[in-house]
């Protein structure tokens, strides 16, 4: 058994304490990420019966060979037409059963189906595996890492090659390309490259228009995805041969927001205690309206995980926890700025996954 397979078992046992604690016989797994996450299996269209004895992959033809590969260890129902999913579970016999089903991913239509075609007592649940996701393990922690580590590898070949007369888009594709050439399987999100006064979107799409020179700032937010999981960052390049000076000082509230935050974090912190810090300095800089999301949240196999930090996030932050911590200032019709960093709760404090990329003032600036 190859080694990546060891977490899996350790996981599908914690789901079990998890049925046992909510009087349940059985959960169907339906959201392709925990699919993965129990089992290794990396395809789609697949569903996962997870009883107190049994882990069934009910799948079709097309990933017979990708689950002999990736999860060896599991028994799989192959169901060939014209089997339905719901025919296939319905031969699991589970009409004796209180059967849960992950309520935040299957539709209400295969819901209906579901319930219409294979008696059981089905209960909705709600974040059953999210929760257990939310503790990265040893393999999850060096997989974040990876994919941190390319994003910066490529947003620093970038920074060398920029010219002001690329687009955002361009400055997109270049980063993109970059990332895979590292190693990367795939851009953890649509990258984010904006120009000016169009980094005051939080979620600016890139252009063929808007040109690096044509601005005095370059706001990017960028992630890799390796081995299923994600990175997530943001930085700003100050990209005129003359920063202004409002840009300098908003810069650095949103850096020492960030530190303020930074400096506070340990396990048992709470996140909106996390959030209270950053924001408490942009308010006092006079910004606080400007300041409109959240500073951060959870990363792993999702973008936007549990382990929030924001306003209403009241339970402590726990070792193994991944998270942004990505405070903002948006001026509209001027520039926004945000400052992105990825964050390992650790025993005993914090590492930050991204530490290698600079963000002093003097750092992100830009010379043509
Ligand atoms: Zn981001
Ligand atoms: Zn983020």
């Amino acid at each position: 058994m190859s080694e990546k397979s060891l977490p899996f078992p350790l996981r599908r046992k914690n789901l079990r304490a998890f049925l046992k604690r909510e009087r349940l016989d059985a959960i169907l797994i339906t959201d392709p990420l925990n699919v993965f996450y129990l089992t290794g299996f990396t395809g789609g269209d697949s569903w996962l019966f997870v009883s107190r004895e049994r882990t069934v992959l009910i799948s079709d033809p097309r990933y017979e060979l990708q689950i002999a590969e990736e999860a060896p260890d599991i028994e799989a129902i192959v169901r060939r037409v014209p089997t339905t999913m719901f025919g296939a579970v319905k031969a699991l016999a589970v009409s004796a059963m209180k059967v849960g089903v992950e309520s935040d991913s299957i539709t209400l239509g295969e819901f209906s189906r579901l319930t219409q075609s294979a008696d059981a007592e089905w209960v909705p649940v709600s974040q059953a595996v999210e929760r257990l996701r939310e503790i990265k393990d040893r393999s999850e922690i060096a997989a974040i890492r990876e994919a941190v580590r390319i994003a910066a590898a490529g947003f620093e070949v970038l920074r060398l090659i920029l010219r002001p007369e690329m687009s955002e888009a361009q400055v997109r594709d270049e980063l993109e390309y970059q990332m895979r050439r590292i190693g990367a399987e795939h851009t953890a999100f649509p990258t984010i490259a904006a120009v000016g006064a169009r980094s005051a979107l939080p979620h600016a799409v890139p252009t063929n228009d808007a040109r690096v020179g044509d601005g005095d700032l370059l706001l990017i937010d960028w992630g890799a995805k390796k081995n299923m999981y994600l990175s997530d960052l943001t930085r700003v390049l100050a990209t005129a041969p003359r920063p202004s000076a409002l840009l300098r000082k908003i810069y650095n509230v949103v850096l020492n927001a960030q530190s303020a935050a930074l400096e506070i974090l340990r396990p048992g912190v709470t996140g909106a205690a996390a959030d209270a810090a950053a924001r408490r300095v942009i308010d006092r800089a006079g910004y606080g309206r400007m300041f409109n999301h959240g500073l951060g949240h959870g990363i792993g196999l999702f973008v936007h995980e549990r382990g929030r930090l924001s306003v209403n996030a009241d339970r402590p932050l726990r070792p193994g926890m991944v998270v942004t911590v990505e405070p903002g200032i948006y001026l509209p019709g001027r520039f926004g700025v945000r400052i992105e960093d990825d964050v390992l709760i650790t025993e005993d404090g914090i590492e930050i996954l991204s530490a290698g990329l600079r963000k002093d003032f003097d750092e992100i600036r830009v010379g043509f």
